[in-house]
């Protein structure tokens, strides 16, 4: 199994980058992020326990998100490529993946300023149905409210509000920035620059994948 992790901060567009891999280059893809909303929305366990600190912009306790991903990694066939969009988020969790086995293909890092990600993430809207993004200023759907992909409402989640976009970006500082030096002594780490158009973007991420 090939495994490309992407790795950066929240409103960098790996999320949306991890989706079109996906579509065009037909590799799976696990977001941990939609993952933990589909569980807060279906009631699960899982999402009960998710939620709260999702809302305040902390993250999931390794332990609860740990077990859920390896358990979904083992149940995929032996030959898909996979784009793994928000996990390993911490140490203990990429310790957790090597332990099992799954170790990066490769990883990509995408680069991008504060300043700019407070403001892609703080105007961005994503489809209740499908998580896809846009954003009031940068990307707007055709019409106003729904997703030009499948049709659904479009929502502003509830951690994307400004506060909580700097709460989460102080715990990417400390929890998940650690994992570029954990992953540069593995020789694993690709850097993407995330501060130009999501086309550019993308032809430039292609030529990391093959
Ligand atoms: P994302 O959609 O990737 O921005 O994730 C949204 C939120 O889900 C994060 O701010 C965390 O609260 C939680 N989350 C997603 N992935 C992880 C992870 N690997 N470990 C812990 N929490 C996570």
């Amino acid at each position: 199994m090939k495994i490309y992790v992407f790795l950066g901060p929240p409103g960098v567009g790996k999320g949306t980058q991890a989706k079109r891999v996906a579509d065009e280059m037909k590799f799976n893809h696990l977001s941990t992020g939609d993952l933990l909303r589909a569980a807060i929305k279906d009631g699960t366990d899982l999402g009960k326990t998710a939620k709260g600190f999702i809302e305040k912009g902390e993250l999931v306790p390794d332990n609860v998100i740990c077990g859920v991903v390896v358990e979904k990694l083992r149940s995929m066939g032996k030959d898909s490529v996979l784009v793994l969009d928000g996990f390993p988020r911490t140490i203990p969790q990429a310790d957790a993946l090597g332990n099992a086995s799954f170790t990066p293909t490769g990883v990509i890092n995408f680069t991008c300023p504060d300043s700019m990600l407070i403001e892609r993430i703080a105007g961005r809207r994503t489809c209740k149905k499908c998580s896809t993004n846009f954003h009031i200023k940068f990307q707007l759907p055709k019409k106003e409210g729904v997703c030009d992909a499948c049709g659904g409402e479009l929502y502003q989640r509830k951690d994307d509000t400004e506060a909580v976009v700097k709460e989460r970006l102080q715990v990417y500082q400390k929890q998940t920035a650690p994992l570029i030096e954990y992953y540069t002594k593995k020789n694993l780490i690709v850097n993407i620059d995330g501060t130009g158009k999501p086309e550019a973007i993308f032809a430039n991420l292609k030529k990391s994948l093959q």
